[in-house]
């Protein structure tokens, strides 16, 4: 039984599937460890600032590179960047595409913080949480890598997660990332930025894009996905031109390429914008799980995923069933189309 289920569930790549399949739990552990409410792993001391300025900005980028996806069999790479004197570290993880010559997409988050509205804030010292502004950009990213990393027979385009360093100094990290891009002769399909994705005070799940006249098109499409991939988002496309421009946030680098680059938030800004109380009790875990799911899902759709091989009833199972949120989801779905028999209240 277990194996015709499985077949079944790896038949296509399901974006409603997809983007059910985000996990709670998996996010609240990213947050809570980026913004200094839970210990790294081994660690004696919580991380308390993600500002370069910050001794606990390296131990941050150590901790999202050597464990945020531990046991996952997802890499991180790790790309220096020097602006303004200063020594920054690009993240990112690489899903390789079946057809290199495809451009990929991206999807990415600052993970750098900043207290600059907090009063007599010390970079060097000071704390900087940064739990919606960005650590839920990063958390959703790093949940749609693990996500997209369930649909085994991969995608034809290569796929960028990507956890950008130096947002807050001025788009340093995406600036270096994409000019590096540009000189090798390289472009990318499109950019989708989570910045920031955790504020949601009157439970409406309304998650905003802006984009410039060349990512109109694809601005839509997201739109029409917050629809059809279900996931419980209202997504809402937004020219940027109508209100004087949006370069506020790692989109503008590509959208100055002249690619698709467009800027997911969770607009307005709550009060605690930029200051030391953006802590975790401004996020909305609920929206940030929503957010990952359907990025996810989108991404992975835009990427043209792969047929799974010999799907015509050939028992194909899937090595990581059992160990990602991925599968779940269809599991119980087949199992209630297959009518398996569920334990009923007993009436009087
Ligand atoms: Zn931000």
């Amino acid at each position: 039984m277990t194996g015709v289920l499985l077949v079944v569930a790896a038949h296509a790549f399901d974006g409603p599937t997809v983007a059910a399949s985000a996990d709670a739990d998996r996010i609240y552990h990213d947050l809570a460890v980026l913004t200094g409410e839970a210990l790294p792993p081994g660690q004696p001391d919580p991380i308390l600032s993600r500002s370069a300025f910050h001794p606990d900005h390296d131990r941050a980028a150590s901790w999202l590179a050597e464990e945020a996806l531990a046991g996952t069999g997802l890499e991180l790479w790790a790309e220096p960047v020097h602006r303004a004197g200063l020594d920054l570290t690009n993240l990112g993880i690489t899903l390789p595409g079946a057809d290199p010559d495809l451009d990929p997409w991206v999807l990415a988050a600052h993970w750098d913080s900043t207290a600059t509205a907090s009063p007599d804030w010390d970079p060097e010292t000071g704390p900087a949480p940064g739990a919606d502004d960005n650590a839920s950009g990063v958390a959703a990213t790093l949940e749609a890598a693990r996500l997209l990393a369930t649909w085994t027979p991969g995608f034809r385009r290569t796929i960028q997660l990507i956890l950008f360093d130096g947002e807050e100094l001025g788009l340093y990290g995406s600036e270096a990332w994409v000019d590096s891009l540009r000189a090798s002769g390289g472009a990318v399909a499109g950019a989708l930025v989570l910045d920031p994705v955790g504020y949601n005070p009157g439970d409406d799940y309304v998650l905003w894009v802006s984009h410039d006249t060349a990512g109109a098109d694809a601005a839509a499409a997201f739109a029409d996905a917050g629809a059809t991939l279900g996931g419980g988002l209202s997504v809402v496309a937004m020219d940027a031109a109508l209100w004087g421009g949006d370069t506020r946030s790692d989109h503008a680098p590509f959208q100055q390429a002249g690619w698709i680059g467009l800027h997911a938030g969770s607009f307005p800004q709550p009060r605690t914008y930029h200051t030391s109380e953006d802590t975790l009790s401004v996020v909305d875990l609920n929206y940030v799980t929503r957010v990952a799911g359907l990025s996810a899902a989108w991404i992975g759709s835009m990427s043209e995923p792969l047929p799974a091989a010999g799907e015509a009833g050939v028992p194909q199972p899937d090595p990581r069933c059992g160990c990602q949120g991925g599968s779940g989801a269809s599991l119980l779905f087949l199992a209630l189309v297959a009518g398996v028999p569920r334990r009923r209240r007993r009436r009087g």
